[in-house]
This record gives structure tokens, sequence and C-alpha cells, in this order.
């Protein structure tokens, strides 16, 4: 078998590697050496600290401080404290973004608020507009919303429905004067394509929708300009691209203009406007804590801190560029040096539509994951048939995408994937 000409070399990205500015961050995570993690996108690294940072929430805080650290260890601010570091990731202001639950709960707060909206501005908008390849937690909520209004106005023809963007139904089509929202996550999760958000939010502000952007493979990953886009609501995680920790509590930043118009359902204590009078009824706090619901995991939202410390001394302008580059030479290398093996790209080679993961379709894509994994290679398998990989420029070296692509090739051209034990799947793939 021949070798593909190569427009570069090992050693080019080895002075690539001495001339990147981002490479002193790949200090701050502790990974392990003879890895290459291109699944940051999914669950993100340990960022060095975190662990102290635990012990301390644990051992001084929790051990010593006791009830008292609600107030003295600024446990009860959290939620807002770091909402606000974390807006300086995504184009928001100081007040317009919390901490809090997951990324599933903050959908269906903001999907909810915007329907009330609605509601009140526009009743005749009962469309949830979403699209059929988004993150099925995205699509589901939205059903369950709709379900819920639908069985609550049983008796009237007031029915709410979810409508899905595909290939059969484009977003300007389907974006017409029955939509009350529209809400798509700006990278998807599979494709790593990213929607236009300034477009995609004219466009549905002029079709009378309000937008809800759910960040999750965003926040950290790309530059994000919420304000500038002139966004509704967003939501997203913050264990993926900000490296909070497995699980760790998600984000929801509301557009100042609508924070005083309705509160979420979820009407729980911390959303109040007074938790601590224990009054007998519902006041929503005046600002973005009426998107909080109840106690949060303390532990885990203050190792949250950690990874936006961390994201917070890059600057975005410099993480974007690298990581086109890294996906740029990611996409040459796989087609170059493995360019026989049948891997289908699907991830746009457009900059200007592309995230920060790169996707291929194989058909054996869930045995060449497992054998990429057990040569110390990580990426994951999303159905259906999709390879996934995470280029995260924090941690990422241009000689480990070399290096990944060189033992890619050499598991396609020796079947190593070809074995029954890689073949079985496991819970979470
Ligand atoms: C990862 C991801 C989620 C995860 O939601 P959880 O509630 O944290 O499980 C939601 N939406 C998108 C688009 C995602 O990529």
């Amino acid at each position: 078998m021949s070798t593909p000409a190569l427009r570069t070399s090992r050693t080019d990205l080895q002075e690539a590697d001495k001339n990147d500015a981002l490479a002193p961050f790949r200090e701050r995570f502790s990974l392990p050496e003879d890895l290459i993690y291109l699944d940051g996108n999914s669950l993100g690294p340990h960022p060095v600290g975190a662990a102290e940072r635990a012990a301390q929430v644990i051992n001084e805080e929790w051990s010593n401080g006791l009830i008292r650290s609600w107030n003295d260890a600024g446990w009860f601010d959290m939620p807002s404290r770091l909402g606000d570091k974390l807006s300086k990731l995504i184009g928001g202001n100081a007040g317009e973004t919390v901490v809090t639950d997951t990324t599933s709960l903050n959908l269906f707060k903001a999907i909810a608020s915007a329907v009330r909206i609605q509601q009140q501005d526009a009743p005749e908008r009962r469309v949830i507009l979403t699209e059929r390849d988004n993150f099925p937690t995205d699509i589901y909520i939205a059903e369950g919303i709709s379900d819920f209004l639908n069985s609550v106005n049983a008796e009237t023809n007031e029915h709410y429905e979810v409508r899905l963007i595909d290939e059969d139904l484009s977003l300007e089509q389907a974006l017409d004067d029955s939509v009350a929202v529209l809400a798509l996550s700006h990278v998807n999760y599979r494709t790593g394509a990213m929607w236009d958000m300034d477009a995609v939010t004219a466009a549905a502000h002029t079709a009378g929708a309000l937008v809800i952007w759910d960040l999750a493979h965003a926040a950290g990953a790309v530059p994000v300009d919420l304000n500038g886009a002139n966004a509704d609501y967003a939501v997203g995680c913050t264990y993926k691209y900000l490296n909070g920790g497995p699980g760790s509590p998600a984000f929801i930043w509301v557009n100042a203009r609508h924070q005083g118009r309705f509160w979420q359902p979820l009407t729980g204590w911390w959303s109040h406007a007074a938790p601590f009078e224990m009054a007998d009824s519902y006041t929503a706090a005046n600002d973005v804590r009426r998107f909080l619901c109840g106690t949060q995991p303390i532990t885990s939202m203050a190792m949250v801190e950690c990874g936006l410390d961390v994201a917070l001394d890059a600057d975005m302008g410099t993480v974007r560029d690298k990581s086109l580059a890294l996906t740029d030479l990611f996409i040459t290398l796989v087609d170059e040096r493995c360019g026989e093996f049948g891997l289908e790209l699907i991830t746009p080679t457009n900059h200007a539509e592309r995230g920060s993961h790169v996707s291929f379709r194989h058909p054996e894509g869930y045995a060449i994951i497992q054998a990429l994994i057990g040569r110390g290679v990580i990426g994951d398998y999303r159905e259906p048939e999709v390879l996934r990989f995470g280029i995260t420029p924090l941690y990422l070296s241009y000689t480990d995408i070399w290096d990944a692509v060189e033992i890619l090739r050499d598991i396609l051209e020796t079947r190593a994937w070809d074995v029954p034990a890689y073949r079985n799947r496991n819970a979470v793939t």
C-alpha cells in the first residue's frame, strides 16, 4: 500500500507547538501522560487545583464551617457569582446568568418562560420549533412542555406542538407565524455544524419568535456573543468545554429584558424574592435568580469555578484560531492518511459553520473507537455510525493530532478493530 503524499510533517508540527501561545495551558490540567484526549467536548479534564478546592469545601467549609458556610464561605451566592464569571465567556452581562441545575432542567425553564411571554404577547403562537438532529434531551424537554400544556388545556383547541427542522423542512419554511419559540443548539453535538447565531436570531425575531440557544458544545469552545446577537435565552453545560467536572451544574442566561416578565414554573424557594422569609406563597426574585430552583450541589459547583478561571485566562480569539487550525489539520490528515478506509467526514469544512469537534461516519465506527481507546486515543461514538473527536486547544498540541491520526491509520490498516471485544456495547458510548 502506497503512503499518500503529505503536505505537512511531524517536524513542522513540532515547530507549530513551539510557537503556540496556548501551549502553557496544558500544565493547568491533570491529564495522564500517555493519552491523547479527544473527548473534552463530552467530559472536560480535571483542572489542576479542582480536587484541592473540593477538599477545601469538604474539610474546611463543611467540616469546620458547617451551616455557617452558607454565609461565610459564600455558598449561597455561588450560582450568581459563578454566573457572572461565565457570562463573560458567552457575551452576557453581570446579572444575566446563573450556574444551576442541569442543562435539561434549564431548557425546561427557558422554554416554559418563553412560552409564557408569548401567551401574553402572541397567544395564537403555539409551536415550539427545534430540529430533528438536536441533542435528544432538547427535543424531549420541548415535547414534555407541549404535552403538559395540552393536558392542562385538553378541553380547548389550543394545542401546542413541537415542530422539527430536518432535510424536508428548512428553518425558513418552519419559521411561520405559529412559532412561539425557536430552540436550537449553537453547535450540533453530533456533526459539529454551527448555526449563525446572529442571522438565525434576527430571522426568528423578524418572524415573531423568541430564541433559546443551547450552548452545550459552544461555551468555552467558540466565541459566543449572546447580547451581540440579541438572543433571548441560553443554556449550557459546564462539564464539557468548561471543564467543571462530571455532572457539574449547568447554566442559564436570560436577556435582561425578559427577566422581569415571567418566572419559570419550577418555583422553588431559591428562586423566591426572599427565601428566608419563609412566606406561605410565591414571589419571584426580581432578577436572574428567579431561574434557580432549590439547594445546589456546592462541592461540584465549587469545582466549576476552577474550570471557569482557566477559560477566563485564555483569549477566546486565540482559542478559536487554534481550534480551527487543529480541526483543519485533523480533517486534512485523516483525508491524506486514512482516505482509503471509508471514513466519511460529516463536519462542515467551512470555518464559519464549524464548532470545535470533528466527526466521521463509518459502518464500524463503534469498534474503531474502542480500538482507538485501547491505543490511548480517546474519542467517542454516537449513533448512527459516528466517530466523534473533540478538539480542545487548551490541552491538545499539533503533534497530538498527528499522533492520533497515525494511530487511527494503523488501526484501520491492520483491522485491529475487527475483534469481538470491540463490538461489545457499553452503557455509555
Ligand atoms: C450534553 C448536552 C446536553 C446535556 O444535558 P444534561 O441535562 O446535562 O444531561 C443537553 N443539550 C445538548 C445540546 C448537549 O450537547
